[in-house]
């Protein structure tokens, strides 16, 4: 699935993020920048142990935010490290941590002139963001930003398993239907 918001696209696919190839994949990291599971794991195996060299010297990261370095063994050029935070209710700021980790990565792309950027849905996994609203915050964040930076072509949207890809597709149409 793909949509235009102004010369950007958004497109969501199922698949492995860290196969994608373009300029800068994201990786949902944990504030040590040192490395864990889920999509971490995936990413710094994929990477090469040259990456967490790389990631040791960046002192971590707070929640909320995001570091840039290079993709080494990667297709794509550069990795992004984004810290979502951990689900604790709701009513613990996650919203506002969760938009400003989407922001800080685009950020980081637009310095870095990546045009082309791969998500995964952040906080979802081990840190047990709910899938809906975590989608609703990241496409609100992501299309509003894209209408003040066109020099973003391509944000790529990559879904683990079917079922959160079709959850995704729904909260897009919704978010884009109201518009
Ligand atoms: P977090 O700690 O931020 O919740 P996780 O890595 O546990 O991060 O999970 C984030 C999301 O990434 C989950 O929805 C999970 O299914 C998905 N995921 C795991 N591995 C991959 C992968 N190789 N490519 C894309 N998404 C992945």
């Amino acid at each position: 699935m793909q949509m235009k918001i102004g010369d950007s696209t958004i497109e969501l696919v199922q698949g492995d993020i860290t196969q994608q190839d373009v300029d800068a994949i994201v990786n949902a990291a944990n504030s040590s920048l040192l490395g864990g599971g889920g999509v971490d794991g995936a990413i710094h195996r994929a990477a090469g142990s040259q990456l967490l060299d790389e990631c040791r010297m960046l002192g971590g990261c707070p929640t909320g935010s995001a570091k840039i370095t290079r993709g080494y063994k990667l297709r794509a050029r550069h990795v992004i490290h984004a810290v979502g935070p951990v689900y604790r209710g709701g009513q613990s700021g996650e919203s506002e941590l969760l938009a400003n980790a989407y922001r800080t990565c685009l950020h980081l792309a637009s310095q870095n002139n990546c045009a082309t950027v791969a998500f995964p849905a952040i906080s979802t996994g081990i840190y047990g963001y709910p899938v809906q609203d975590a989608a609703r915050i990241a496409f609100d964040t992501i299309i509003a930003y894209l209408r003040e930076h066109p020099e973003i072509e391509l944000v790529r949207y990559v879904l683990y398993d079917s079922r959160a890809l079709e959850t995704h597709q729904r909260v897009l149409e919704q978010v884009t239907g109201k518009m």
